[in-house]
């Protein structure tokens, strides 16, 4: 659905410093090879099969009689995709951003698996209220760099991990995190996380024997989301569903929805919507949840919804922690408080569905590691 531009209707793009128009056409012509060359599909499928335990399971939740996808963090479905690019392409380091830390994690796992070295770029706010993935990057052999710049938190690192790349193109790729960015980023991210959509597919046809009335699942940058819909854009029955961090609510300034409140404006490489301030400046913005804590969406979703093809929500901290703890306590699974978003959005949705409807919410990662600051929400100090 990228058009030879990298464009997605008005959005995406290439809006980069000329010292990175190399390393991007390279990154292209080489994804556009390996997505052609059926040894690299088999060996990402066998990556993805056999160190990344997919497919994962569409579970039915018979209790909240909706169903649910798998609980492991997709985040290593796109690090995986690539770190083997990156590798075939002859480059030995592999450098990232991170917010929260799972997609430094990831990118840490993948360099820990090939043998390349890593490099993450993390805000050093992030640092401070993550301690625990610094000390998980670093166990998996990566060099973490606290980014001090801006409000020290994901955008910047971004910013970092671009200006690091453009010093070094050489022997270096930028695994970006998300469905965001400069052309080719957002379709090569969507291509390695459409495998979700692919599984609920396959799954939903053998169980039920038809289509989903509605995919419903997070977005931050959008890569999770997109994953999930990308097999059902076609098939204009089933509704896609996009639930946006609203942090204390879209009338106020603590948000991180960017369709909600947002407006066109290039960032990062790319066209699209962004939340900004009167004069254009990008704003701070606020989540609950660190990894929809982006002031951003990608290129593809901003399409989706100019067409009406695809529909986004906004869900503040309070449902999202309501869901949380709603799905641990009906279904036995702890959801990421990102994907609690989704979950909470579903909770609205079910009671005007019929009964024999299918919906499908993504769980795009597990919540052990939200456990302590849901406490702290509700006024109980537990210690890590
Ligand atoms: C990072 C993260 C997200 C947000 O990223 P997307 O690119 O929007 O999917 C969602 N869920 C979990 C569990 C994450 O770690």
């Amino acid at each position: 659905m990228t058009n030879p531009n990298g464009r997605f209707g008005v959005h995406g793009g290439q809006y980069i410093p000329e010292t990175l128009m190399n390393a991007v056409i390279e990154l292209e012509a080489a994804y556009n090879a390996a997505k052609a060359d059926p040894t690299f599909q088999a060996e990402l499928t066998e990556l993805f099969n056999e160190y990344a335990g997919r497919p994962s399971r569409l579970y039915f939740a018979k209790r909240m009689t909706a169903d649910l996808g798998g609980a492991k963090i997709h985040k290593i479905n796109n690090v995986l995709g690539q770190a083997l690019l990156a590798k075939r392409m002859g480059k030995t380091r592999l450098i990232a951003e991170t917010g929260a830390g799972q997609h430094g994690v990831a990118t840490a796992t993948a360099a820990a698996l090939m043998g390349m070295e890593c490099v993450v770029y993390m805000g050093v706010e992030d640092t401070i209220r993550q301690a625990l993935n610094v000390y998980r990057m670093r166990l998996l052999g990566a060099e973490v760099i606290p980014v001090e710049t801006g409000t020290g938190t994901l955008k910047d690192a971004v910013s970092a991990a671009m200006r690091e790349w453009t010093n070094r193109i050489t022997d270096t790729h930028y695994c970006l995190g998300s469905v965001m960015g400069p052309h080719p980023f957002p379709t090569i991210v969507r291509d390695f996380q459409a495998v979700i959509s692919q599984e609920i597919k396959s799954q939903l046809m053998e169980k039920e024997g038809r289509l989903p009335d509605a995919v419903l699942a997070c977005v931050g940058g959008g890569s999770n989301a997109i994953g999930a819909f990308y097999h059902f854009i076609e098939d204009k029955s089933v509704r896609l569903i996009g639930c946006e961090a609203a942090g204390r609510g879209v009338d106020t300034f603590e948000t991180a929805a960017t369709i909600a409140t947002g407006r066109l404006g290039i960032f990062h490489g790319m066209k699209s919507y962004f939340c900004q301030d009167e004069y254009g400046q990008i704003a701070p913005v606020y989540s609950i949840s660190a990894g929809l804590d982006y002031p951003g969406i990608g290129p593809e979703h901003a399409w989706l919804h100019d067409t009406g093809r695809a529909e986004y929500v906004p869900v503040t901290d309070d449902e999202a922690v309501n869901a949380f703890e709603y799905l641990s306590r009906m279904e036995g699974i702890i959801p990421a408080i990102e994907s609690a978003h989704a979950v909470a959005h579903a909770m609205k949705l079910a009671p005007t569905m019929s009964r024999d409807q299918i919906m499908v919410i993504n769980i795009s990662g597990r919540g052990d590691k939200d456990c302590a600051a849901i406490a702290r929400y509700r006024g109980e100090n537990i210690s890590e």
